[in-house]
């Protein structure tokens, strides 16, 4: 079953358009042992925000939500990957918001073998995803274009990056001179790398990139350097 997303405008045609940057506010909190990085999206104007990537429950995301007095619109992942997903049992019941995933990541909400991390000998798990992300949905949020989804599988089926015009959130598939590891059951090395390509890569230079873990970098940035991506698929 696929929910169904009412569209504010076409984001397709412009894409990486520096069009959302007066309208969007993102702050970055590295949360729980791996350091993943939760993202919120805020529009100060409606005082709401959009969570991605609950990592931990509570903490400082839980005091920041609380301090700018944020109702929480909803809970978008990356990816379903326990480190990713740890906070979210505790967020969408304290905040009521409803947790959207792509569908080929969504059993791994409930699956703590396929979210990994039974492998680490934790039982992380929540229930099952209130709505469904496809490529090209485009999320209505802010006064602007809202938040178009790009589906980037190769570190898991189900990946996506979020892309809000000046900035786009890439979960682990691109990091700052890297990229995501392909050596999980499900990952792909050659799609990750083709995703990046046909997903990432045709985005404009200026287009600021927040990843998964570590310090945001920047499209023209990884084009020029991020040695994963300077040798053309075979
Ligand atoms: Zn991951
Ligand atoms: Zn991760």
């Amino acid at each position: 079953m696929r929910a169904l997303l009412p569209a504010v405008g076409t984001v397709g045609a412009g894409r990486g358009v520096l069009n959302t940057a007066a309208s969007l506010e993102i702050r970055r909190f590295a949360c729980g042992p791996l350091e993943t990085n939760t993202y919120v999206l805020t529009d100060p104007v409606r005082k709401t925000c959009v969570l991605v990537d609950p990592a931990e429950p509570g903490g400082t995301v839980e005091r920041f939500l609380d301090r700018e007095k944020l109702t929480v619109e909803r809970i978008l992942l990356t990816h379903g990957h326990f480190d990713h997903i740890a906070g979210v049992a505790d967020f969408r019941s304290r905040r009521s918001a409803p947790v959207w995933i792509h569908p080929a990541d969504a059993e791994m909400l409930f699956r703590p073998e396929a979210n990994l991390s039974l492998w680490i000998g934790l039982d992380i798990r929540t229930e099952p995803a209130d709505g469904f992300l496809e490529d090209g949905d485009v999320i209505p949020f802010g006064s602007g274009d809202g938040i178009r989804v790009i589906h980037t599988p190769g570190h898991t089926a189900g990946g996506v990056c979020y892309d809000a015009g000046a900035f786009v959130l890439a979960g682990d598939t691109l990091f700052r001179g890297s990229i995501g590891r392909s050596d999980f059951p499900g990952s792909s090395e050659a799609l990750l790398l083709q995703s990046i390509r046909s997903g990432l890569m045709v985005l404009q230079d200026g287009v600021r990139v927040y990843p998964g873990h570590g310090e945001p970098t920047d499209i023209g940035f990884e084009r020029k350097h991020n040695p994963f991506l300077s040798v053309r698929p075979g």
